[in-house]
């Protein structure tokens, strides 16, 4: 009950007010202070509710209060909220966030806040039953008797759901309930949520799934911080046998994390987990509709909700008593959040298990270097499944040379893959074929005068959707229909599509296959996991012969009649000079591939490209995953670049070009500079305009050692910066744009 609680923070002032500071999720220096009331105690991690200007907000107490504040200016707690408080390890967490991100704590503490209507206590709902006595049921309507009938069949229903099945007015129930026709009923909000149970039994495991299952299961019930790598190669059984390490952390009482990049693709992971253990865990991501997320979000807190799986930010979810986290395909880009508190969730999840001291498991077929060189020098374990299960193949891997092998003219499609889909098809078997690239066309130009049709608020090209019918920014989101007449020269009819997206390759398949039933799989068309399960769904049942599609269809299906994939430009993710574009087009590559002959059909991949000699061409053809690792940790630590040396980026933005330029100029000036430690830039930033506001980047360059975020906080206060320029620090960036 409120106000009952043990003191362990407020501490009364010498003669003062009892005080406690209070962290706000709002991006401010620091917790305030504030006074307490006679009668109201709290601790550490209590929600409270304060006065802040002339509104009220809810914070979280964040220890004793300074004392830098005047007793007399102290405003009161306005009353403590009727929780568990957020747990000492997610406040270390907040605070640990917050400094090694460079961002204020309230805005991390936002993060584990995630939507104050989580904070209201739970409502009562109202569901309606049969009346006693029955109503006369000469006098009744042909509609009311319907609301009887579904009420005869069962159970007390909500209102919205009893009106659908009765295929009446929601107003019709209440009015029979009104007049004393049906009888209404409380029915608690939160039904209990149903617990996992670990002690079901799992497929039997090969030998070299027990034994790491056994490892894992080991390291699990002996507790204590560890990092393990879970390295194996598609099909493997990775998830099988974390599966086993989850069931031993529920056998010992403790709550579970997984985190998967796409949440939206996990529907067969949802099923998998239902089958192993009995029911579906929570679930964590930004489809999930208010009043669930708030259900979760405090049944995370109570400990009602066991296992979680979620995208990056179920990772700050207030877990009293998380026991493991599963980070599975850890080496995904989509684990860095790129607005907002930019941080790596894949990262931060190893912070979070060594404040909570306790193991974590990095799950992947491509692991990141990062977590290699981590495995190589011992700071992980790892644990390797080297064989595919149930003997499957890997696919064999092609590089089709499109300077030999050329498509015709005004076409994408080479020979030798419009040839390997065909026999596909023909066998009865289904085909895949993957291009990063959403829409019709990257580029739209002026067959008279070269005009290019770009965004006006970004350095970027339009993209044209037909489907929509729309030129579209993917920066920015701006659009705009195609217009009639060229904007350079005033010619009529005069565009032409220039390079190809997913839809653009739909249009050639659909030419080239008249029979196949083909589908197009983007984000704009998978919308969500409703989309996602359907998607499935039809693929296993073989209603669909051919896939077209970005790295949405890339992760994660296990589609047994899949054998062959096509990948329409391989050298796609190399351009642009990003430090990890060899790494991640591997990792794209190969996870794309693997879609290929998942069980006992054999599968195969040709890739397109104009340079089948490249190192990451023909490591992928020779299925040397290691040599490549090597190759690519070789030219990272001649230079100094991650993981071998640290990174950090500054980005200054603003409307006013040349004020931009100048925060950037005084910045370069001030930088620090040692043996440790250097500064790049500034430079015009790729995307040098990016929805209206000019963009400038330096790059921070240090050791490994090099305590970057001290350095960068010095740093930032020795230059002032007007309020129209704003300098974001990206720690660690994994985009460079
Ligand atoms: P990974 O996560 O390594 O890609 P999965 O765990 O998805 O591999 O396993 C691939 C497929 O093989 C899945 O359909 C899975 O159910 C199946 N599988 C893996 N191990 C076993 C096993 N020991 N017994 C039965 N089926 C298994
Ligand atoms: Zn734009």
């Amino acid at each position: 009950m409120p106000g009952e609680v043990a003191n362990s923070t407020s501490g009364p002032g010498p003669d003062g007010p009892r005080r406690a500071a209070v962290l706000l999720p709002l991006p401010l220096a620091g917790a305030y202070d504030y006074a307490l009331p006679a009668g109201l105690a709290v601790a550490d991690g209590d929600y409270v509710i304060v006065p802040l200007g002339n509104r009220e907000v809810m914070g979280v107490v964040w220890g004793q209060g300074d004392g830098a504040v005047d007793d007399s200016r102290l405003r009161p707690v306005a009353m403590r909220l009727d929780l568990p408080p957020l747990p000492a390890v997610s406040r270390r967490f907040v605070d640990w966030v917050a400094a090694y991100t460079m961002v204020p704590p309230g805005a991390v503490l936002r993060m584990t806040m995630s939507v104050s209507a989580a904070l209201e206590p739970p409502r009562a709902v109202t569901a309606y039953t049969l009346a006693d006595p029955m109503p006369e049921a000469q006098t009744l309507s042909p509609a009311r008797h319907r609301v009887l009938a579904v009420l005869a069949e069962g159970p007390p229903r909500l209102g919205a759901e009893l009106a659908r099945d009765a295929g009446v007015s929601p107003g019709l129930v209440r009015t029979m309930a009104a007049a004393g026709q049906i009888r209404a009923v409380a029915l608690a909000a939160d039904p209990p949520w149903a617990r996992p149970d670990p002690d079901r039994a799992g497929p039997d495991l090969t030998a070299d799934q027990q034994a790491a299952a056994d490892s894992l299961r080991r390291q699990v019930a002996d507790g204590g911080y560890g990092a393990t790598l879970l390295d194996g190669v598609t099909g493997s059984g990775k998830t099988e046998v974390y599966f086993e390490a989850i069931a031993a952390a529920l056998a010992g009482g403790r709550q579970v994390l997984v985190l998967l990049p796409e949440i939206a693709l996990s529907a067969q992971w949802l099923g998998r987990f239902a089958a192993r253990f009995g029911v579906a865990p929570a679930e964590w991501h930004s489809d999930l509709a208010a009043g669930l997320r708030r259900r979760t979000w405090r049944a995370v807190l109570t400990g009602a909700v066991r296992v979680v799986v979620g995208a990056r930010s179920a990772l700050f979810l207030p877990f009293p008593d998380l026991g493991l986290i599963v980070v599975d395909e850890e080496h995904e880009a989509a684990f860095k959040q790129e607005d907002g508190v930019l941080y790596h969730a894949r990262d931060m999840a190893v912070a979070r298990a060594h404040l909570g001291d306790i193991p974590i498991i990095l799950a992947s077929a491509t692991p990141s270097l990062e977590t290699v060189v981590n495995a190589d020098t011992g700071r992980y374990r790892r644990l390797a499944l080297p064989d595919r299960h149930g003997g499957a193949a890997l696919p064999a891997i092609t590089a089709v040379d499109l300077r030999t092998d050329p498509p015709e003219r005004g076409r994408f499609l080479s020979p030798p893959l419009i040839a390997a889909i065909r026999q596909t098809l023909e066998a009865g078997e289904q085909a895949m074929l993957f291009l990063n690239r959403r829409g019709y066309a990257p580029l739209t130009l002026c067959r008279a005068c070269g005009h290019r049709m770009g965004c006006p608020d970004c350095t970027s090209w339009l993209v044209e959707h037909r489907l929509t019918r729309r030129l579209l920014c993917h920066h920015c989101g701006y659009t705009a229909p195609l217009p009639s007449v060229c904007p350079g020269c005033g010619a009529a009819n005069s565009f032409v599509a220039v390079g190809p997206g997913v839809e653009r390759i739909a249009e050639e398949a659909d030419h080239l296959f008249p029979d196949a039933r083909w589908l197009v799989v983007t984000s704009d068309t998978l919308t969500g996991p409703k989309a996602a399960e359907t998607l499935v769904r039809q693929v296993h049942d073989r209603e669909i012969d051919l896939l077209i599609g970005t790295q949405m269809i890339a992760k994660g299906h296990h589609f047994p009649w899949l054998t062959c994939v096509g990948v329409v430009d391989a050298d796609l993710g190399l351009a642009g000079g990003d430090l990890r574009a060899a790494e991640r087009t591997y990792q794209v590559l190969h996870q794309v591939a693997g879609r290929a002959g998942r069980s006992d059909r054999a599968g195969r991949a040709l890739l397109q490209t104009f340079d089948p000699r490249s190192p990451v061409i023909e490591a992928l053809v020779r299925g040397d995953r290691d040599g490549f690792l090597a190759e690519e940790a070789a030219a990272r630590r001649a230079r100094g670049w991650p993981p071998f040396g640290r990174l950090a980026a500054l980005i200054v933005t603003g409307h006013d070009a040349a004020l931009v330029d100048r925060v950037a100029a005084d910045l370069a000036r001030a930088a620090p500079r040692g043996p440790d430690i250097d500064v790049l830039g500034p430079a015009p930033a790729p995307l040098a305009l990016l929805r209206g506001r000019h963009r400038r980047r330096l790059l921070v360059k240090a050791a490994r050692r090099c305590p970057v975020q001290a350095h960068i906080a010095r740093w930032l206060a020795r230059v002032p910066v007007p309020g129209t320029v704003r300098v974001t620090v990206d720690i660690d960036p994994y985009s460079f744009l």
